[in-house]
């Protein structure tokens, strides 16, 4: 593999090598399309496709709260495929930051694969790899972070890396998730991101008296790009 396209990342200085107290849960990965914003079949290959799904800037702006490192992990073959430049996504996501941040989220570093599915990398979910090189750049416990996502994809990635799978309806395979969850009791499906912040927030109350409001007390620290 070519490491040089391998992922894209952006690590704020803020948060390298900063030492982090252990927490019950130290990071929460989010998927894009059909999670964050409306999937299209043809690919977002503008700002102008970059369509928010209701109530996700809300959603992202109470996730902030959190005080946890909110990490984007997105498959984004189109690039590969020839469809759309890096430097597209790159200012795609570049948009997408400065809604998040407009309405009070946050979006602190973006993890992506850039091959289509016959490449072979270790970086496309279901495969586990952004999930992986994620949790090196930020010193994470993977067992100790959730991934919200709406594919069985996403779903592989989390449990293959020990992550906290939490599935929303939002996406494609809603029908799919639906039938899984019926089957499967342990899988966590809910309607959509506000809704899975809601779950996450209760699972985080569950796993210690102690959740990390930062954000009352201080300007979050890591709001950086
Ligand atoms: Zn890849």
């Amino acid at each position: 593999m070519q490491d040089n396209d391998r992922c894209l990342r952006r690590l704020p200085s803020q948060i390298a090598g900063e030492l982090r107290p252990k927490r019950p849960v130290e990071a929460v990965f989010l998927d894009r399309d059909g999670t964050l914003n409306v999937e299209r079949a043809d690919y977002v290959k503008s700002i102008e496709e970059l369509v928010l799904l209701p109530g996700v800037l809300d959603a992202l702006a109470r996730l902030a709260t959190f005080d946890l490192p909110l990490i984007l992990i997105t498959n984004q073959s189109a690039i590969g495929r020839g469809i759309v430049s890096h430097r597209r996504v790159e200012r795609i996501h570049h948009h997408l930051r400065s809604l998040v941040h407009a309405a009070q989220g946050r979006i602190d570093a973006i993890y992506l694969c850039p091959h289509p599915p016959d490449a072979g990398c270790d970086c496309r979910k279901p495969k586990p790899g952004l999930l992986q090189a994620a949790a090196n750049d930020w010193q994470l416990d993977l067992a100790r972070c959730a991934f919200i996502g709406d594919s069985m994809a996403d779903l592989g990635a989390a449990r293959t890396a020990g992550c906290q799978p939490i599935l929303v309806r939002t996406g494609r395979q809603a029908q799919q998730l639906d039938e899984l969850a019926h089957r499967d009791p342990t899988v966590v499906l809910v309607n959509d991101l506000s809704a899975a912040v809601d779950w996450l927030e209760q699972w985080m109350k569950a796993n210690s008296g102690e959740i990390a409001l930062g954000a009352q007390a201080h300007s979050s620290s890591h709001t950086a790009r």
